[in-house]
């Protein structure tokens, strides 16, 4: 309301003025229906977005919070990422890690859909995908008011013609959106990974011209899902939440299915009139999609549904600014998400705040093969780092700005650097922590390692049965310093790549 003062104080030409450009929705309905419509787009190089002409996702990520590094599941598989994308839990939950489909869990861990239903029986759904495992094992389970399928290898000849499955899908879903009271509607488009694996993989390239060119048809199938969605005649009584992810990236010649940055790291959009529009910090990941989606519509998770991951995009969000005397590491301790159970079946966690690009997994203190583990900081601590031991190494690391600590380096300062590493019994520990200073061009000023060698009291430690060692180094930080990286990593050459380590910390203080 505008105080009366200000009113009477107006012109009446003024004010007329004034109260027609106040939005009509404020006036006529304060509470408007939530609804969301999920997109799924299999195979989404990130950097295809900037190379490639995409105005309906441009108009998305435009009044929209995005991330163009959101984590995929660890298998960077299609089978698990769908599923993943449907349910919202990791795979070691809903039993697909792969495209064999030989454990599906969807009884347990049923699609949102159906999850929309459970709390509120009367909500109106759409699903719409092409992949008939999927529409087997995963969308039977959906609960679904409309169900539309069309099976993929009907239509994969030629993925440019008129045929196109993803096209059919959005030819079904376009009336729905357009003139139906639904609540929640879902499309899956497959056909961009297709053309990225033609010809030996040669296709899955941000800069590849076929990649692009499928690109320009789902944006344009997007478009066309935008549009029906602005025809409706009830648009001005709602909120509409668009989101959108996929279930990995790709690589020219490799296509998916390793665990590095170039197929784990994918888009992440969401668009919604309560978005804090801009790249969201730290990264999203694969299972935050069905979380923020209930969000919207209102619902609050039940917890026996046992769901993974966070709301994304609801507050501004950007790696805090440097500060004296406080641990300048985000998620130091792995605690900002749930840990999975040991490494059976090889989930990789995607580590809050962290550049992951191996085999660091965040793990659950008793969890299998870690039974005899326990914290070992007084603080209550559920999780800690570690390298899985089977795979070639692992790394993380964070890179933080010191440049707003510019004052107080030229005065003197030191940097205490700290953490806490443990390895498997009779083996040297894998891992180590190095903690590098670079100066405003870029070039290294100073460096500091925290690492045990085969003579370490670690070794020691553990002929007495003790799995933790802690390690602390202190050392002046110079004063042209701009930045700092702190990197939790297996030590080069031979020997375990496993270990763990919880309790980091970097913290720089005057001197
Ligand atoms: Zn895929």
């Amino acid at each position: 309301m505008l105080p009366t003062l200000l009113l009477t104080a107006l012109p009446v030409t003024a004010l007329a003025a004034l109260l027609a450009s106040q939005p009509q929705e404020q006036e006529a309905s304060p509470v408007r229906t939530p609804r969301a419509l999920m997109i799924f787009v299999d195979g989404f190089v990130p950097d295809a977005i900037a190379a490639t002409e995409t105005p309906a996702l441009d108009r998305l990520m435009a009044d929209g919070a995005w991330s163009l590094e959101a984590r995929a599941e660890s298998t960077t598989i299609s089978g698990a990422g769908w599923t993943t994308f449907l349910t919202g839990v990791h795979f070691d939950k809903h039993g697909i890690p792969d495209n064999q489909f030989l454990s599906p869990n969807a009884e347990q861990f049923p699609p949102v859909t159906a999850r929309l239903k459970e709390a509120r029986p009367g909500a109106i759904t759409a699903v719409a995908q092409s992949w008939e495992p999927i529409h087997r094992h995963v969308t039977a389970h959906a609960n679904a008011t409309h169900s539309i399928y069309y099976d993929f290898y009907q239509f994969d000849e030629d993925y440019f013609d008129d045929s196109s499955v993803d096209a059919l899908l959005v030819d079904a879903m376009v009336p729905l959106l357009r003139g139906e009271p639904l609540d929640l509607a879902v499309v899956m488009l497959g056909e961009l990974d297709g053309v990225g694996h033609l010809e030996g993989n040669q296709h899955y390239h941000a800069q590849d011209e076929l990649y692009q060119r499928k690109l320009r048809q789902i944006d344009a199938e997007i478009g066309r899902l935008l549009a029906a969605i602005d025809a409706r005649s009830t648009k001005a009584e709602e909120d509409w939440l668009v989101i959108l992810t996929a279930d990995h990236a790709g690589s020219r010649g490799r296509g998916h299915g390793l665990n590095i940055p170039s197929h784990r790291e994918m888009p992440f959009i969401v668009s919604a009139p309560w978005a804090a529009p801009g790249r969201v910090w730290p990264a999203p990941k694969a299972p935050d999609l069905v979380r923020t989606v209930l969000h919207h519509l209102g619902v609050e998770p039940d917890l026996g549904w046992g769901l993974d991951g966070a709301v994304i995009g609801a507050a501004p969000s950007a790696r805090p600014t440097a500060a004296l005397d406080a641990n300048l590491l985000a998620n130091p301790g792995a605690e900002a998400e749930r840990g999975f159970r040991g490494f059976t079946g090889h989930p990789d966690a995607s580590i809050l705040g962290w550049s992951d690009p191996g085999w660091m997994s965040a793990i659950e203190y008793g969890s299998e093969g870690f039974t005899d583990l326990h914290a070992s900081a007084a603080a209550p601590n559920q999780h800690f780092f570690a390298a899985d031991p089977s795979k070639n190494g692992a790394r993380i690391l964070q890179r933080i700005d010191l440049s707003p600590l510019a004052d107080d380096l030229a005065a003197g300062c030191q940097v205490t650097a700290s953490c806490v590493l443990g390895g498997l019994p009779g083996e040297v520990t894998g891992l180590r922590v190095r903690v590098h200073f670079f100066d405003a061009e870029g070039e290294e000023v100073a460096d500091l390692v925290l690492a045990m060698g085969e003579d370490s009291p670690l070794e020691v430690g553990h002929q007495g049965g003790r799995p933790w060692m802690d390690l602390v180094a202190v050392d002046l930080v110079p004063a042209e310093a701009r930045s700092v990286e702190f990197i939790l990593e297996t030590t080069p050459g031979p020997g375990t790549k496993g270990g763990w380590a919880d309790d980091l910390s970097l913290v720089i203080s005057r001197r």
